[in-house]
């Protein structure tokens, strides 16, 4: 089955100029949902993963599952002032301006081994703050792993030194 027949291209949202790449289709379809989550889970190729890291928002979907499969914890990144307890932030910018997001304090414990996944690696930043959250909170990133990544943006260059995955390049 091929998984990048789920992934619908939608032009110019959320602004004019934007091909945006929307993963509904993929959400709501059961064996191209599942074949995604084993591909996701033979990138790793049988590591220990203690927690799951997913990026607000659409890193939550596919998070979850690859916590549940890999019997692992799920820890939620948000914006600000979304979690409830206390928490640890990483602003990073953006074309225009910064953005910041949040973990809880607690979420990831010294020497845990920990899975970045979001859907879809851009030109980084986002992920790449993310990486700072862990490993201030002590975790050892063993891997970074997307849905999509758009390599003609470079995101990798912004995670150097770790092993980042995808399953569909454009
Ligand atoms: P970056 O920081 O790598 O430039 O952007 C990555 C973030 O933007 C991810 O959290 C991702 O969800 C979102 N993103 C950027 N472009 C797209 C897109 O075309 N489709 C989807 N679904 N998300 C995108």
């Amino acid at each position: 089955m091929k998984i990048e027949s789920f992934i619908r291209d939608i032009q110019n949202f959320p602004k004019e100029g934007i091909g945006f790449k929307d993963i509904t289709p993929l959400l709501n379809d059961i064996e191209a949902r599942k074949e995604a989550l084993k591909l996701l889970v033979g990138k790793l190729n049988g590591q220990k993963i203690d927690k799951v890291v997913g990026i607000e928002s659409r890193g939550f979907f596919f998070g979850t599952l690859l916590a549940q499969e890999l019997n692992a914890g799920f820890v939620p990144v948000r914006k600000p002032r979304k979690l409830p307890f206390d928490t640890i932030s990483e602003s990073y910018e953006l074309e225009y301006g910064s953005d910041t997001l949040e973990m809880h304090i607690d979420a990831i414990k010294p020497g845990e081994k920990v899975l970045l996944h979001d859907d879809v690696l851009a030109t980084g930043g986002t992920a790449a703050a993310v990486c700072k959250l862990i490993e201030r909170a002590g975790g050892e990133i063993v891997q970074c792993n997307f849905l999509m990544e758009l390599d003609f943006l470079n995101g990798k260059e912004k995670l150097k030194g770790y092993d980042v995955q995808a399953l569909i390049h454009y």
